[in-house]
């Protein structure tokens, strides 16, 4: 009798998780070229190339977006420039000289001056659009608009560190204890902002480490989240 409920039980997951089809997402990553950025005597330049990003990072996305039934393809991976205004080299300025503790998603001066160097005319209308920059201020990864379609990540980081030491380069993915922080990770963490996620509380207390943050960094999504992620990619992609 226990078997025959246990086998009902497990129909219907078969059932279920079959009725939640796989929600497939078009990815253009705009990888900016033009920009110099240095930051205690370390010269940053943009070092990823497109293979980095359909290859592995595209890969490691999808490992961590699996259990939500959402997968990322590359629409495209391009190098393209940034724009060049008149105030160019103060903008970038902005960004070297930005300090740990501004405000993350959106309204700090170096997200105001790197949404000055990305050319609209390279955005896609309706995919998501991952932009890669050198460097984009003391102990940031990347930022992106809750529920939108755009992410900004720098291929360089200082997190680890706290900004106490010259940047390095990100790796391109990280297996957990997570040390340098990687590029796979980070755009999937600011594709769960774009999906609608938000961070934790930093108190809450977690065994696993989850992709939104909170008191350990891992790659875990919770139901809630798998929820509401799939809710907003679902808009997503009837756009
Ligand atoms: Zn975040």
């Amino acid at each position: 009798m226990q078997r025959i409920a246990l086998l009902l039980v497990l129909l219907a997951g078969v059932c279920l998780s079959a009725a939640e089809p796989t929600i497939t997402l078009p990815i253009r990553f705009h990888i900016t070229q033009g920009a110099k950025m240095t930051v205690k005597g370390k010269v940053m330049e943009n070092w990823v190339l497109p293979a980095d990003l359909t290859g592995p990072v595209l890969a490691e996305v999808n490992r961590i977006w699996k259990p939500a039934g959402i997968q990322f393809v590359v629409e495209r991976a391009q190098a393209e420039a940034l724009l060049k205004p008149a105030n160019f080299a103060e903008l970038i300025q902005v960004v070297e000289n930005s300090k740990r503790g501004e405000e993350e998603i959106a309204g700090s001066g170096r997200t105001v001056a790197i949404a000055k160097l990305l050319d609209p005319a390279q955005r896609h209308p309706s995919a998501m659009n991952v932009y890669l920059l050198p460097y984009i201020g003391a102990t940031y990864q990347g930022y992106a608009n809750i529920g939108g379609k755009q992410a900004v990540i720098g291929v360089w980081t200082d997190k680890a560190s706290g900004a106490s030491k010259t940047p390095v380069k990100a790796l391109l993915v990280e297996p957990e204890p997570m040390k340098v922080g990687s590029l796979a990770r980070t755009i999937a963490h600011e594709l769960g902002h774009n999906l609608s996620l938000q961070h934790p509380d930093k108190s809450e207390v977690s065994k696993v480490g989850r992709l939104m943050g909170g008191g350990k960094q891992g790659y875990a999504l919770t139901e809630e989240e798998i929820a509401k992620a799939r809710k907003t990619a679902q808009k997503h992609a009837a756009k």
